[in-house]
């Protein structure tokens, strides 16, 4: 049996803060205290070697909360995450340096992400001399190829972050991130901050990159395209919760939860004929407040009562998809 590249069971991430002087008092008196932010609400993922997995949702959805958890940039609150098959709970510290080099991160502002004090040859270089995978003597030439390898000329070692384009920044983050040889790159909205013709560009960057270095992606954008273009497959996730999970192309052409169909109807897509344009009903709600039962339901068209009261669970809806709406049930039984 092929072991998942990262695997999460019921991963959660819950964001609380300290309750100040007034907060403390009320609590004191017994009224409620302040909400949590369940920003990652019980998702269960597989992303296996070689994949590309695209993670679709609105902002605020806990997209980028759970790629940073995958990255390590943030620990979880509860759940599992298995790493080439082995708990968290369990690893040594040789396991933990290994998923953390292995696992690298994209993110979406270049500019922020890199030291704007530093010369480029530093950022890159510094990591693989300091992890050992790079000797001192050896590391402008290392240096020098990985800026090739990412279509920078390597005669600019010497400049500033703020010296480049914001495409040449990303492809600096991108070289940094292959310094340490990782296996599996997050990427966070990893174009969105780009114009277009250079977000073609380093997209055909990532793609080249996945066969030459056969790695696994899990790739974050609220970019419809981008994720078709790019992923294998896809989970929707929905106010800190997975919605639905499938192959890319099957979702795009018959999604099986209304969420996905509304993000497919919303979206500008090229290559597809005349659309009518549908926007999305109403706003995301509170992810401090998430309605009781289905999360969707005070959007959906489709709504029922049992949507109001009870959360559907995750179900097989096709080999190889599955989908949390009651309305798969509706469908299963009629049948
Ligand atoms: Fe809509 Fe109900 Fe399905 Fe939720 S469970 S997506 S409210 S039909």
């Amino acid at each position: 049996m092929n072991v998942p590249h990262v695997a999460l069971r019921d991963v959660s991430k819950i964001f609380t803060r300290k309750p100040d002087f007034a907060e403390r008092l009320a609590i004191r008196l017994g009224l409620p205290k302040p909400p949590v932010l369940r920003a990652v609400d019980g998702v269960s993922l597989e992303v296996n070697h070689g994949e590309a997995l695209g993670l679709v949702g609105e902002s605020g959805c806990g997209k980028s909360t759970l790629g940073r958890i995958v990255a390590g940039v943030h620990g979880k609150s509860g759940g599992e995450f298995r790493f080439e098959g082995k708990e968290e709970a369990g690893w040594t510290a040789e396991d933990a340096r290994r998923a953390r080099l292995d696992i690298q991160m994209i993110f979406q502002d270049p500019m922020s992400s890199l030291n704007p004090r530093k010369r480029i040859a530093d950022i890159i270089g510094e990591a693989p001399v300091v992890h050992g995978m790079v000797a001192r003597a050896d590391r402008e030439t290392a240096v020098a190829e990985l800026m090739q390898e990412v279509g920078l000329d390597p005669g600019y070692a010497r400049r500033f972050p703020h010296q480049f384009s914001g495409g040449q920044r990303q492809r600096i983050g991108i070289a940094r991130a292959l310094a340490v040889q990782p296996k599996f790159l997050v990427c966070d909205e990893a174009v969105a901050a780009l114009d277009v013709s250079i977000q073609a560009q380093v997209l055909n960057l990532f793609m080249d990159l996945r066969e030459r270095r056969g790695l696994t992606y899990l790739f974050i954008s609220h970019d419809l395209g981008v994720i078709e273009h790019l992923t294998d497959r896809v989970a929707i996730m929905y106010l800190g919760r997975i919605v639905e999970v499938g192959p890319t192309p099957e979702i795009f052409r018959k999604p099986a939860h209304p969420y996905t169909q509304a993000l497919l109807d919303e979206a500008p897509r090229v290559g597809r004929g005349r659309r009518v344009y549908v926007p999305l009903k109403g706003e995301l709600p509170s992810p401090l407040a998430p309605p009781p039962g289905c999360r969707f339901h005070t959007r959906c068209p489709h709504v029922m009562p049992v949507c109001k009261t009870t959360a559907p669970d995750l179900k097989p809806v096709a080999p190889g998809r599955i989908a949390a709406c009651h309305l798969n049930d509706t469908t299963e039984q009629e049948e």
